[in-house]
This record gives structure tokens, sequence and C-alpha cells, in this order.
């Protein structure tokens, strides 16, 4: 049986996918985004929660009857895929419940455990960093090619899918990088909208509280005027934009 290391639960997220939904933040991240809201989520094991699908599911089913509505459950992290087989039996628990089911992740693992949990995924919130190489390894420390790979694999089962991108000053918030994007993503039929997420500083006091120098010191959060100029750009592709 396998047991889920979840590093926290959140039985009323409106911010993970389409209406209020019950948001499991999975624990464990391979990746070091440097400007990543959530460092505490980074360390594989030791979870602070541990617990079957099964009992995942009860817990969830306290919250059925308005979930259930316009929401459902979301599997955000941390980095769900390191445990894909784990959310594989989780969402296919949700299936036989009628709970709307969306995974949150960055796409950076793709094997035979990822492709039959996306068999029971509804909706997949897929994160791209940007379409730089080279900066994509400097702001992740990992290559492009497994995302990617991913992203393609969504295409081929038709699977929906909302793109959210993090508009960093300095790194991603860049016209060339920005309009790229939106060109390279074009294509990709299975896409029903860009989410663009400003960058902010909300998280740098975790940072401070593990010990570690916030990377993005002195970076601003994103500004309307700035949020409005990105979503422009992929608006002029024609992509719903939110
Ligand atoms: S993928 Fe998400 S959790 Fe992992 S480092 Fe990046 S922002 Fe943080």
């Amino acid at each position: 049986m396998q047991i889920g290391n979840i590093h926290s639960l959140e039985s009323f997220g409106t911010v993970d996918g389409p209406g209020i939904r019950y948001v499991i933040f999975a624990q464990g991240c391979p990746l070091r985004c440097l400007y990543c809201h959530n460092p505490d989520t980074w360390k594989v094991g030791n979870a602070p929660i541990q617990m079957t699908a099964e009992a995942l599911l009860q817990e969830v089913s306290k919250y059925k009857t308005y979930i259930q509505k316009r929401g459902g459950v979301t599997f955000s992290g941390g980095e769900p895929l390191l445990q894909a087989r784990f959310v594989g039996d989780f969402f296919r628990l949700c299936r036989q419940e009628n709970i709307h089911t969306a995974l949150d992740t960055s796409g950076c693992l793709f094997n035979d455990d990822v492709k039959q949990m996306l068999e029971y995924t509804d909706l997949v919130l897929l994160d791209i960093k940007t379409i730089n190489a080279t900066l994509h390894q400097k702001l992740t420390g990992i290559s492009q090619d497994k995302p990617l790979a991913f992203l393609n694999y969504l295409q081929e089962i038709n699977k929906p899918t909302w793109i959210r991108h993090v508009v960093v000053p300095t790194f991603t918030f860049n016209e060339k990088d920005l309009t790229d994007l939106a060109h390279f993503l074009k294509p990709y039929t299975m896409i029903e909208r860009i989410e663009l997420l400003p960058y902010h500083t909300y998280g740098a006091f975790k940072y401070e509280e593990m010990g570690k120098k916030y990377p993005l010191e002195g970076v601003e959060d994103l500004n309307s005027e700035q949020l409005k100029k990105a979503e422009e750009i992929f608006k002029n592709e024609g992509f719903v934009v939110s």
C-alpha cells in the first residue's frame, strides 16, 4: 500500500483550479526555483503528514458537498510527480466519487507512473518556468527537456491544461522570452488558458526561518502595469489569460 508524504492540507482553496478546491501540498521537490515561496516543501521524506490514499479520500469527503459542485481536489507541492503512484491511486478513488481532480506540477518527471496517474487526472496546471533554455537551468537548477516532454505528452493525450507562468522582474519579465513562450505554446490545442502569476516576496521569511539566504533579494514584486504588459503578449496570440 502506497503512503503519501504530504506537507500540508488546505480545505478551502480558491486559486488552484476551478471553483473551491481541497488542496493537497506534496512534500518533496527536486527543483530549486529561485523564486520558490515554499522552500519548506523541498526536502524529500520526513513529511509532516503521512497517509494512505483511502485515508486522504476520507478526509476530503468531509468537504464533498461544496467541492463537488464546481470545484474538486488539487494536488500541488512541492512536486506531486515524485509520488505519482500515490497521486494516481488517490485520483482514481476521487473519480469513483465524482470528484474533479487537478494536478499542479512543474512537469519535471516523465515515466510510466506519471502516464498512469494522468489517466485519472481531469485537469493539469502546468507551471512552465521559461522557454529560454539558459534561463531555465539558472532559474530552476534543471534543463527544460523533461517539462517539454511532459507538455508534449499532454497534447498527445489531449489533456485539458492550464499553463501557469510566474512573471519575475529582471528574470522572466522580458518581452522577448514572453513573446517566444506565447509563440511556442500557440500550436498546443489542449491549452485552455494561461495563468500569469505575478512574482511576490511573501515567501522570503521562510528562507530566513530555515537559515537560508533569499536568492532573489532586491528583486521587487511585479507591479500591475508590468502584469498587464505580460498579459497583452499572450492575449495577442489568442490565449485566454487570467
Ligand atoms: S517546482 Fe514549485 S515547489 Fe519546486 S522549487 Fe519550483 S516553485 Fe518551489
